[in-house]
């Protein structure tokens, strides 16, 4: 972060708006490195918006942990980066606090919903981002501003303090431009933490452990790429094979196609339930008439300060949760959640990583964007979808440039084998060379 002073970072934040709060001050206080948090993570200095309006004004009076352990490693948390509201896209469009740009070029999205982290990552040299993902929020921003995302196995990393969106999905993560700052960070921000149960049954992390045999490609994973992503990605196998010196093997994985599906009925589900506490009583929204009828005051809150992707979200996962509904949707999505895990450990036992491209097209422009509906936007997370959906870890490496713009490769380990993809990692960045895009702040 050499060079980078406040004012800098403000610079470089009125052109890409990758922070909704940064710090202030002349210089930066001393710090062995710098680090920011995406605005769902709780921490004490910045408000936590979820870059929803609907919090404005919170803020926390605790950090999160993985922020408590990144300040305790000597990380200067110089701001709270910019998002989808609560998580909710794919592009960072829907965040109350403005667009994150792209650093490669700036009417195009830097994807979502840690839009803002991605770019960060980007455009500060030897920055650390945390990002959080349910359904791919790492990997598909990771993947749109060339950089390396990495989502953890669910449990891996606490989620104390962070503000949920489907709690039996999100992770937190880490984004960066190398391999090598991801494996000095993971072990920083993993391990039990008596704050979240979920945590407390992990095996302990080994980065040594590497893992062995072929790769599987999953042929659904190649249907409906844009031609140059797909030819990235058998330009990067070609790669892999000859420096890794392991096959490639095609295969398939009928069960991917139901992911998606099955992921929004639990994602919107846990979401609506989630979004229920935010009615204007303790957070946010201040000075208001509170005479009201319960119903009315709520309602008026809500209409007011939710953002139309989160008003969606509630309507579908509310529907989902009706008694009568429940067992149609919300019950089965989870049997679906079961069955792509079965056949994930089934490819897993007998090859190394699942690979696949992490975005099936490239970085899209904003007009685009606008243009796409709320269907078309929830289709495009089909390759990062199942392995969140079964909280798998899983990496997001550039592989590939087109007309300047990057273009993700991903690889999906087994449960608690994070060791196994950052040293897979390491070797594809030994021979594949990243490019950044030159940005004076
Ligand atoms: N785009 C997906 C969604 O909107 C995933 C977002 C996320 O991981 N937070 O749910």
């Amino acid at each position: 972060m050499k060079g980078y002073s406040p004012q800098a970072l403000l610079r470089l934040n009125e052109r890409y708006s990758i922070f909704c709060q940064l710090i202030e001050g002349d210089a930066l206080p001393d710090h062995r490195f710098t680090f920011s948090a995406k605005d769902n993570l709780c921490t004490t200095e910045f408000q936590a918006r979820a870059g929803s309006r609907i919090l404005e004004g919170y803020r926390p009076p605790f950090d999160a942990t993985p922020v408590h352990r990144m300040r305790q490693e000597g990380g200067l948390l110089i701001g709270k980066t910019n998002m989808d509201e609560f998580g909710f896209g794919t592009f960072s469009t829907n965040s109350a606090f403005g667009v994150p740009r792209n650093p490669f070029d700036e009417e195009r999205a830097c994807g979502g919903s840690s839009g803002g982290a991605a770019a960060a990552a980007c455009l500060i040299p030897g920055h650390v981002s945390l990002g959080v993902s349910t359904g791919g929020s790492i990997a598909c921003p990771a993947s749109f501003c060339g950089v390396v995302g990495l989502t953890p196995t669910y449990g891996r990393v606490s989620r104390y303090g962070l503000i949920d969106y489907g709690n039996s999905l999100d992770k937190v993560g880490l984004l960066s431009r190398t391999v090598k700052d991801l494996s000095h960070f993971l072990p920083v921000i993993s391990g039990p933490d008596p704050k979240d149960p979920t945590s407390c049954v992990q095996p302990p992390l080994d980065l040594n452990h590497s893992r062995e045999g072929p790769l599987a490609l999953p042929t659904e994973c190649l249907e409906g790429l844009a031609p140059a992503v797909k030819e990235a990605l058998l330009r990067a196998l070609d790669k892999l094979s000859v420096h890794l010196g392991v096959e490639v093997h095609e295969i398939s994985m009928p069960s991917l196609r139901f992911a998606m599906p099955a992921y929004y009925v639990i994602a919107t589900t846990e979401a609506s339930t989630n979004l229920a506490r935010y009615c204007g009583m303790r957070f946010g929204v201040p000075e208001r008439e509170y005479h009201q009828h319960f119903n009315d005051y709520f309602s008026g809150v809500r209409s007011e300060q939710f953002g139309d992707e989160a008003k969606r979200r509630i309507l579908l996962g509310t529907f989902c949760r009706m008694v009568g509904f429940r067992n149609k949707y919300y019950l089965k999505a989870l049997g679906v959640r079961d069955l792509v895990l079965e056949e994930y450990k089934k490819v897993l036992a007998d090859h190394s990583f699942i690979v696949s491209p992490t975005m099936p097209f490239l970085p899209p422009r904003f007009d685009e964007i606008s243009k796409m509906r709320p269907i078309e936007m929830y289709r495009a997370d089909f390759l990062t979808i199942p392995p969140n959906l079964t909280g798998l870890p899983h990496i997001s490496v550039p592989c590939g440039y087109e007309g300047g713009l990057p273009i993700g490769l991903q690889l999906v380990a087994p449960h608690w084998e994070e060791g196994g993809l950052i040293k897979t990692a390491e070797v594809w960045e030994r021979h594949f060379h990243y490019h950044f895009p030159e940005v004076s702040p």
